[in-house]
């Protein structure tokens, strides 16, 4: 294991602030986490778990962390049912690259997450979710190094907590662990997920829908909302969709008749936060290199040269507008460092 100090982050976070490092390492195998975490104990120094940035604001000029690169590679079929083969795949495997491999693999299940940057061990702490689909159903096993116990433990999905956005990873009582591996269960059954509208035009005219249609129409329909990290830093939704009770949004629907909602159950109804903001006049809105993306307002962008500092004073602008004229605070989705 190589330690390195002040390592420029700007290519390993998608919001691609300039931000350094005070000490970076590449973890490849469990032995490198272990040596990682026992070197940070010795210097004092909090470790920190990248996966591929993009889901991370990073508002100091310098982390005063060790940031542990999570590159640790491999997928292989481990065991089957009649009705789910288990995948399991390193955490730091490419998203998008290992729901594309599986695909040309016969494996479908993960279709509807295609295109989230990002790696495969972050995707179950932040319980990634899209077009109807959230990986936590996929989910079998998870494989954490512990560092209370200093031993590798395997949790069920049932013990993560799963939740909108969420799972046990986030808390603070669980947040110390290390995703080593995830273990898919992918149906041996599959039926497309169509719900979403956008979802099932892009497919429209089809005979038979395969997981290779649905993985490509989400890369299309996502291509044309959503910008590309690699030409226009972003973080993706900046903001988690809202959840109101049922008088405050009965207030609400009186005063913004049109306001975007979706019943969540128990009284409650989640706003849309990108309506939100598009309606308090912040759509395509810049100030500086920091900006709300023109098609999206609820992504936040760097048109460039834009500090990790400036973009979140910018949230804050945002977060203050909305609460200004709905009454609704946001919180923001990303880590924010
Ligand atoms: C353009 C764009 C679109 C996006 N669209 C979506 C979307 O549709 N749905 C969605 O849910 N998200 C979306 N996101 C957010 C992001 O892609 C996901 O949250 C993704 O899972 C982040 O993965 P990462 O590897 O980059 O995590 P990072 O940003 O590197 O890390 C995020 C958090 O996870 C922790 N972490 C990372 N790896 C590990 C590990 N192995 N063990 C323990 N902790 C770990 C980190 O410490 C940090 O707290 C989008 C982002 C962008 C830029």
């Amino acid at each position: 294991m190589q330690i390195q100090e002040l390592v420029d982050l700007k290519p390993f976070n998608t919001m691609a602030v300039a931000a350094k490092a005070r000490y970076f390492t590449t973890i490849k195998t469990q032995t490198d986490v272990q040596e990682a975490l026992a070197w940070a104990t010795e210097h004092g120094v909090e470790p920190f778990v990248l996966g591929g940035g993009a889901n991370l604001l990073i508002t100091t000029e310098v982390l005063d962390r060790l940031v542990m690169r999570m590159a640790i590679e491999g997928l292989e079929v481990v065991g089957e049912t009649d009705e789910v083969t288990y995948v399991k795949v390193g955490a730091g495997e490419d998203w998008h690259a290992t729901v594309d491999r599986l695909i040309t693999m016969g494996y479908a299940g993960l279709e509807n997450l295609a295109l989230i940057p990002g790696t495969v061990g972050a995707s179950v702490v932040q319980n990634i979710g899209a077009y109807g689909t959230e990986v936590a159903q996929r989910v079998q096993e998870i494989e954490v190094f512990n560092p209370a116990t200093d031993e590798v433990e395997a949790m069920r999905a049932q013990e993560c907590d799963f939740a909108y956005r969420h799972s046990i990873f986030k808390d603070a009582t669980h947040a110390d662990l290390v995703v080593l591996s995830v273990t898919f269960a992918l149906p041996k059954v599959w039926t497309p997920n169509l719900s979403y509208k956008e979802l099932a035009n892009q497919v429209e005219g089809l005979e038979t829908v395969t997981a290779r249609d649905v993985f490509e129409a989400v890369v299309a329909v996502r291509s044309r909302k959503l910008p590309d990290p690699k030409v226009l830093g972003s973080a993706g939704s900046f903001f988690k969709n809202p959840v109101v009770d049922h008088d405050q949004f009965l207030a609400l629907l009186e005063k913004f008749p049109s306001i975007v909602h979706y019943d969540v159950g128990g009284g409650h109804q989640k706003l849309a936060a990108g309506w939100m903001i598009d309606q308090a006049g912040l759509k395509g809105h810049r100030e500086g290199d920091a900006g709300t993306y023109e098609k999206q307002a609820l992504v936040l962008v760097n048109h460039g040269e834009a500090t990790g500092a400036e973009l979140w004073r910018y949230a804050q602008m945002v977060k203050a507008t909305v609460n200004a004229k709905f009454g609704v605070v946001l919180e923001p989705e990303p880590v924010i460092l």
